[in-house]
């Protein structure tokens, strides 16, 4: 029987006695790809942080791969890509093959030492993301996708069973946020890599993920796009126009197109199609 990545049960947790995540239960299966979505404010982060291990829950519990959080050791089994580059300064003291490597040692117990295969994951995983012609140079003085690309090769370099991201398409321009998410779906696809990533990119999530998370300190959806779009709770909860827009996966402007934002959904405009004008396309 195969065990569930994450299983996540009644959970509560609290910063300063306020509730910010409320009895949450859901569970990732593998070669499962979940969209986390949520407004600001919504929790999101404090999950992901909850996940990893760097926050601990105050009430319920959370199992990785089968074993309870607080005796999970197997920590390179999952693979975290943050938000925000952490490389401000130009002068960031090193290279981007130091940086890929740390990824290495974060699994191994004192004395801390890279051996061969270290250094051939890191070759390999430099080479799969295109950016073995700069791994001698200080990862300060790179650009912000090829920043980006960093992390994710440190993200990548132990082969992870679990990808958690969070807004990773952010700083990349289109091109290379398009490789980016077809290496993702490579990843998901071939080597059944499960994925959770946070986003705010509602009208294009969905061509990606085959789950959908919404969080509001609850779970207000989670479930498979079927799902989504056939429940009528969602369209009671964010309106046929919406859902409509993320069940056709066709995606909207980002930047909102000179379109009207949608309150409920960031990232989300209305779309290229208004509800009257796409109601034939509804199945
Ligand atoms: P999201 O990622 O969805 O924007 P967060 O998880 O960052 O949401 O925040 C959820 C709530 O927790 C927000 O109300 C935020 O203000 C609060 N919060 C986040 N971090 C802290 C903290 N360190 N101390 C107190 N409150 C926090």
């Amino acid at each position: 029987m195969s065990v569930d990545v994450l299983d996540i049960r009644d959970l509560t947790f609290r910063y300063n006695g306020v509730d910010v995540l409320q009895d949450l239960r859901f569970s990732v299966e593998t070669g499962d790809y979940v969209g986390l979505v949520g407004p600001n404010g919504s929790g999101k982060t404090t999950l992901i942080r909850l996940l990893l291990g760097l926050l601990e829950a105050g009430q319920g519990e959370i199992r990785l791969f089968g074993r309870p959080i607080g005796e999970f050791r197997d920590w390179t089994r999952i693979g975290y890509l943050p938000q925000k580059t952490a490389f401000v300064t130009p002068r960031f003291p090193a290279t981007v093959r130091e940086i890929v490597a740390l990824g290495r040692l974060a699994g191994k117990r004192f004395p801390k030492i890279l051996g061969r295969t270290d250094r051939e994951a890191v070759q390999r995983v430099l080479e799969r993301l295109d950016i073995a012609d700069l791994q001698d140079r200080p990862v300060g003085e790179l650009s912000g996708g090829q920043q980006q690309r960093v992390l994710i090769a440190r993200a990548l370099v132990n082969d992870p069973d679990l990808l958690i991201l969070d807004e990773p398409a952010s700083a990349l321009d289109p091109e290379v946020r398009d490789r980016f998410f077809q290496l993702l779906a490579d990843l998901n696809t071939e080597r059944r890599v499960s994925i959770v990533m946070v986003t705010h990119d509602l009208g294009t999530i969905g061509r990606y993920s085959s789950k959908l998370l919404y969080l509001d300190k609850r779970i207000v959806f989670y479930g498979t796009y079927e799902e989504f779009c056939h429940s009528e709770d969602v369209t009671r909860i964010f309106g046929a126009f919406a859902q409509h827009v993320i069940c056709h996966r066709h995606g909207a402007p980002t930047d909102g197109g000179g379109l009207t934002p949608n309150p409920l959904l960031p990232g989300m405009a209305a779309g290229p199609c208004g509800e009257d004008r796409c109601g034939e396309e509804r199945k």
